[in-house]
Protein backbone atom coordinates (compact mmCIF):
# COMPACT_ATOMS: atom_id res chain seq x y z
CA UNK A 1 0.00 0.00 0.00
CA UNK A 2 1.63 3.55 -1.15
CA UNK A 3 0.77 6.72 1.16
CA UNK A 4 0.77 10.01 -1.05
CA UNK A 5 0.15 12.93 0.82
CA UNK A 6 -0.35 14.92 -1.99
CA UNK A 7 -0.06 14.49 -6.46
CA UNK A 8 0.06 16.96 -8.69
CA UNK A 9 1.39 18.75 -12.21
CA UNK A 10 4.03 21.99 -12.11
CA UNK A 11 6.83 22.86 -12.94
CA UNK A 12 9.75 21.49 -11.33
CA UNK A 13 11.09 24.93 -8.79
CA UNK A 14 14.57 23.80 -7.63
CA UNK A 15 17.94 22.06 -9.12
CA UNK A 16 19.59 21.27 -12.73
CA UNK A 17 15.96 20.13 -13.97
CA UNK A 18 14.56 23.34 -12.94
CA UNK A 19 11.31 25.05 -15.18
CA UNK A 20 10.63 21.27 -15.99
CA UNK A 21 6.54 20.19 -16.31
CA UNK A 22 6.64 17.20 -13.89
CA UNK A 23 4.20 15.50 -12.07
CA UNK A 24 5.12 15.62 -8.21
CA UNK A 25 4.05 13.01 -5.93
CA UNK A 26 4.92 13.44 -2.51
CA UNK A 27 4.83 10.25 -0.43
CA UNK A 28 3.29 10.58 3.20
CA UNK A 29 6.10 9.71 6.24
CA UNK A 30 9.86 10.82 6.77
CA UNK A 31 12.90 8.89 8.56
CA UNK A 32 13.99 12.20 10.29
CA UNK A 33 10.87 13.99 11.71
CA UNK A 34 7.75 12.80 12.71
CA UNK A 35 5.89 15.71 10.56
CA UNK A 36 4.62 16.82 14.56
CA UNK A 37 5.24 20.46 15.55
CA UNK A 38 5.36 19.48 19.17
CA UNK A 39 8.55 16.91 18.06
CA UNK A 40 10.51 19.33 15.74
CA UNK A 41 12.82 20.54 18.21
CA UNK A 42 14.23 16.53 18.89
CA UNK A 43 14.42 15.84 15.50
CA UNK A 44 16.23 14.80 13.41
CA UNK A 45 16.20 17.17 10.45
CA UNK A 46 14.50 20.31 12.05
CA UNK A 47 14.20 22.87 8.95
CA UNK A 48 11.17 20.92 6.97
CA UNK A 49 9.08 23.57 5.08
CA UNK A 50 6.57 20.76 4.05
CA UNK A 51 3.46 19.11 5.53
CA UNK A 52 4.05 15.28 4.59
CA UNK A 53 1.42 13.94 7.14
CA UNK A 54 -1.21 11.58 5.89
CA UNK A 55 -3.36 11.76 2.83
CA UNK A 56 -5.31 14.19 2.39
CA UNK A 57 -3.66 16.53 0.26
CA UNK A 58 -4.68 17.26 -3.23
CA UNK A 59 -4.19 14.40 -5.35
CA UNK A 60 -3.40 12.34 -2.40
CA UNK A 61 -4.80 8.87 -1.46
CA UNK A 62 -3.70 5.28 -0.54
CA UNK A 63 -2.87 3.24 -3.51
CA UNK A 64 -2.77 -0.70 -3.24
CA UNK A 65 -0.57 -1.51 -6.02
CA UNK A 66 1.83 0.03 -8.49
CA UNK A 67 -0.50 -0.36 -11.24
CA UNK A 68 -3.18 1.98 -9.30
CA UNK A 69 -0.18 4.27 -8.12
CA UNK A 70 0.66 4.77 -11.70
CA UNK A 71 -2.54 5.28 -13.47
CA UNK A 72 -3.17 7.64 -11.20
CA UNK A 73 0.18 9.82 -12.01
CA UNK A 74 -0.46 9.01 -15.76
CA UNK A 75 -3.89 10.70 -15.40
CA UNK A 76 -2.18 13.93 -14.19
CA UNK A 77 -0.10 14.10 -17.03
CA UNK A 78 -1.13 16.11 -19.77
CA UNK A 79 -2.73 13.92 -22.92
CA UNK A 80 -1.81 16.60 -25.52
CA UNK A 81 2.21 17.05 -24.41
CA UNK A 82 4.00 15.92 -28.05
CA UNK A 83 7.34 15.12 -27.63
CA UNK A 84 7.41 15.66 -24.43
CA UNK A 85 8.81 12.90 -22.18
CA UNK A 86 6.00 12.44 -18.96
CA UNK A 87 8.05 13.11 -15.98
CA UNK A 88 6.98 12.12 -12.53
CA UNK A 89 9.21 13.40 -9.04
CA UNK A 90 9.20 11.44 -5.77
CA UNK A 91 9.33 13.60 -3.10
CA UNK A 92 7.99 13.77 0.36
CA UNK A 93 8.87 13.16 3.37
CA UNK A 94 11.46 10.53 2.30
CA UNK A 95 10.44 8.97 -0.86
CA UNK A 96 12.51 5.77 -0.25
CA UNK A 97 10.16 4.59 2.74
CA UNK A 98 8.10 3.58 0.20
CA UNK A 99 9.42 3.77 -3.81
CA UNK A 100 10.09 0.19 -4.77
CA UNK A 101 11.46 -1.77 -8.03
CA UNK A 102 7.77 -2.64 -9.02
CA UNK A 103 6.87 1.19 -9.01
CA UNK A 104 9.79 2.07 -11.26
CA UNK A 105 9.12 -0.72 -13.78
CA UNK A 106 5.56 0.66 -14.02
CA UNK A 107 5.81 3.92 -14.52
CA UNK A 108 8.52 2.81 -17.36
CA UNK A 109 6.20 0.94 -18.90
CA UNK A 110 4.26 3.95 -19.56
CA UNK A 111 6.91 6.28 -20.73
CA UNK A 112 7.70 7.92 -17.56
CA UNK A 113 11.30 8.95 -16.35
CA UNK A 114 11.59 8.57 -12.60
CA UNK A 115 13.20 11.19 -10.03
CA UNK A 116 13.78 11.54 -6.58
CA UNK A 117 14.82 13.61 -4.08
CA UNK A 118 15.67 12.21 -1.16
CA UNK A 119 17.63 13.43 1.84
CA UNK A 120 20.05 10.28 1.33
CA UNK A 121 20.12 8.14 4.51
CA UNK A 122 18.30 5.12 2.83
CA UNK A 123 19.61 2.66 0.12
CA UNK A 124 17.27 3.60 -3.25
CA UNK A 125 16.17 0.60 -5.25
CA UNK A 126 17.54 0.42 -8.85
CA UNK A 127 16.40 2.41 -11.92
CA UNK A 128 15.61 5.77 -10.50
CA UNK A 129 17.02 7.87 -13.72
CA UNK A 130 17.10 11.05 -11.94
CA UNK A 131 18.88 10.75 -8.40
CA UNK A 132 18.73 14.05 -6.54
CA UNK A 133 20.30 13.91 -3.11
CA UNK A 134 19.57 16.89 -0.56
CA UNK A 135 21.53 16.03 2.43
CA UNK A 136 19.88 16.85 6.43
CA UNK A 137 22.44 17.86 8.87
CA UNK A 138 24.42 15.30 10.39
CA UNK A 139 22.31 12.18 9.33
CA UNK A 140 25.23 10.31 7.05
CA UNK A 141 24.55 9.87 3.60
CA UNK A 142 24.22 6.28 2.64
CA UNK A 143 24.05 7.58 -1.02
CA UNK A 144 27.59 9.25 -1.88
CA UNK A 145 26.52 9.61 -5.87
CA UNK A 146 24.12 10.25 -8.43
CA UNK A 147 22.78 12.92 -10.79
CA UNK A 148 22.12 16.37 -8.46
CA UNK A 149 23.49 17.30 -4.70
CA UNK A 150 21.34 19.90 -3.88
CA UNK A 151 22.84 20.94 -0.64
CA UNK A 152 20.20 24.03 2.21
CA UNK A 153 22.35 26.22 3.18
CA UNK A 154 23.48 26.99 5.50
CA UNK A 155 23.60 24.19 7.92
CA UNK A 156 25.92 24.06 10.59
CA UNK A 157 26.43 20.92 10.74
CA UNK A 158 26.46 20.16 6.71
CA UNK A 159 28.95 22.52 5.13
CA UNK A 160 29.73 21.74 1.62
CA UNK A 161 32.93 21.01 2.26
CA UNK A 162 31.33 17.76 3.15
CA UNK A 163 30.18 16.52 0.17
CA UNK A 164 32.42 18.09 -2.69
CA UNK A 165 34.24 15.21 -2.86
CA UNK A 166 30.86 12.84 -3.61
CA UNK A 167 30.56 11.68 -7.34
CA UNK A 168 27.54 13.65 -8.72
CA UNK A 169 26.71 15.56 -11.64
CA UNK A 170 25.97 18.81 -10.46
CA UNK A 171 26.21 20.82 -6.81
CA UNK A 172 23.49 22.84 -6.18
CA UNK A 173 23.50 25.49 -3.15
CA UNK A 174 20.20 26.33 -1.95
CA UNK A 175 19.30 29.40 0.22
CA UNK A 176 17.45 28.33 3.38
CA UNK A 177 13.45 29.76 3.96
CA UNK A 178 13.50 31.83 1.02
CA UNK A 179 9.92 32.43 1.63
CA UNK A 180 8.30 34.77 3.11
CA UNK A 181 11.22 37.54 1.76
CA UNK A 182 12.92 38.97 4.86
CA UNK A 183 14.51 42.23 3.66
CA UNK A 184 17.27 41.78 6.67
CA UNK A 185 17.64 38.00 5.96
CA UNK A 186 21.37 37.99 4.61
CA UNK A 187 21.04 34.21 3.25
CA UNK A 188 20.79 34.44 -0.33
CA UNK A 189 23.62 36.80 -0.59
CA UNK A 190 25.55 34.35 1.68
CA UNK A 191 24.46 31.36 -0.67
CA UNK A 192 25.33 33.75 -3.55
CA UNK A 193 29.09 34.63 -1.88
CA UNK A 194 30.17 31.06 -1.61
CA UNK A 195 29.19 29.79 -5.30
CA UNK A 196 31.29 32.82 -6.35
CA UNK A 197 34.30 31.39 -4.26
CA UNK A 198 33.54 28.04 -4.77
CA UNK A 199 32.12 27.75 -8.72
CA UNK A 200 31.77 23.85 -7.99
CA UNK A 201 28.68 24.63 -6.84
CA UNK A 202 25.84 26.71 -8.79
CA UNK A 203 22.98 28.10 -6.81
CA UNK A 204 19.66 26.83 -6.54
CA UNK A 205 16.47 29.46 -5.82
CA UNK A 206 13.32 27.94 -5.59
CA UNK A 207 11.74 29.53 -8.14
CA UNK A 208 8.38 28.13 -7.39
CA UNK A 209 8.13 30.38 -4.50
CA UNK A 210 9.29 33.61 -6.56
CA UNK A 211 6.78 32.59 -9.32
CA UNK A 212 3.97 31.94 -7.15
CA UNK A 213 3.38 28.00 -8.32
CA UNK A 214 3.18 25.17 -5.86
S1 LIG B 1 14.28 15.03 5.54
FE1 LIG B 1 13.07 16.30 4.13
S2 LIG B 1 10.94 15.67 4.42
FE2 LIG B 1 12.11 14.84 6.15
S3 LIG B 1 11.88 16.37 7.77
FE3 LIG B 1 13.76 16.89 6.65
S4 LIG B 1 13.17 18.35 5.03
FE4 LIG B 1 11.27 17.37 5.81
Amino acid sequence: MYQVKEAFYTLQGEGAQAGRASVFCRFSGCNLWSGRERDRATARCTFCDTDFVGTDGQGGGRFATPAALAEHISALWPSDAGTAVPYVVFTGGEPLLQLDPALIATLHSVGFEVAVETNGTLTPPAGIDWLCVSPKGKNPLVIDQGDELKLVYPQTEAPPEAFAQLDFRHFFLQPMDLSPLDANDDTVARTTAYCLANPQWRLSLQTHKIAGFD
